[in-house]
């Protein structure tokens, strides 16, 4: 994003005519590396060549499992520590004397890779589904899932809650209760913002459930609006996705949303 804003700046400020178009970055950099030579470099610069070469996206809200291997997640962890050591020096923080800072690198790249972060390098969670043999068709109200998950912006904490309505049909693909919560934690914990994590929790949803309609309410608390910024401890923020059933029946709509308890203040 930055690269992009820095790039229009620099365009402008130019007074000769515009550049060709851009050279796709993946084409540019496509030069052919077996995992033998991969080897010899960084986790993160091998796992970014087999994403740049399979023309995959690697945003913050992107899983990259599948092109991690066995291993490499221990590689990442470390060689983010070393990044993020450096990152206490350049805030000048004495991490050798300062018995609280000693470990925050390891510490940090831990929680990233392991927990916070985890959604970005791990397949998603298995999730048997049922065939619908009762043929149940009635709204089915999930939540309030807890959601955890950090902005791409400012990396700073969001809290909050996820409902999910689902209208099935016959031909509906059940799953589990908890597993919408598996999914959604699958999710969130990654770098996200809360329009696309929403967006995406119903990508999954309505690939495995197929349901006629699906809807999604995310309320959540913003971090990077409380801890810095306006310093607004009131605000949070609430958005949705209603497809199918949902978009087309204000009833529905109306009825599901009439359900959800409000927020307590
Ligand atoms: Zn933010």
């Amino acid at each position: 994003m930055l690269f992009f804003f820095g790039y229009a700046a620099a365009c402008r400020a130019l007074p000769t005519p515009p550049m060709p178009r851009t050279v796709a970055p993946a084409a540019a950099t496509r030069i052919f590396r077996s995992e033998e030579e991969l080897a010899a470099l960084p986790a993160s610069e091998r796992i970014r060549y087999r994403l740049v070469q399979a023309e995959r996206r690697y945003h913050a809200n992107d899983n990259i499992s599948a092109f991690v291997h066995e291993g490499e997640l221990a590689e990442l962890k470390a060689e983010v520590a070393t990044k993020l050591q450096e990152v206490l020096q350049a805030l000048v923080i004495d991490t050798d004397s300062d018995h609280n800072t000693n470990e925050t690198a390891k510490r940090v790249a831990k929680m990233y890779i392991e927990e916070v972060f985890r959604g970005r390098y791990v397949p998603m969670p298995s999730v048997t589904e049922f065939p619908n043999v009762e043929r149940l068709n009635e709204l089915m109200i999930v939540g309030p899932i807890t959601v955890r998950s950090a902005c791409s912006h400012h990396m700073c904490p969001i809290f909050g809650k996820v409902w999910i309505g689902i209208l099935p049909n016959e031909h509906s693909n059940l799953i589990g209760l908890s597993k919408y919560a598996r999914i959604a934690d699958w999710i969130m914990s990654r770098p996200q913002i809360q329009e696309e994590a929403v967006t995406m929790l119903a990508n999954e949803l309505q690939e495995r459930v197929r349901p006629d309609g699906l809807a999604i309410v995310m309320e959540a608390d913003h971090f990077c609006m409380h801890w810095r910024g306006v310093k607004d401890n009131e605000s949070a923020m609430v958005n949705s996705v209603m497809r199918g059933a949902f978009l087309k029946d204000a009833n529905l709509r109306r009825e599901f949303l009439s359900l959800l308890p409000r927020k307590s203040n």
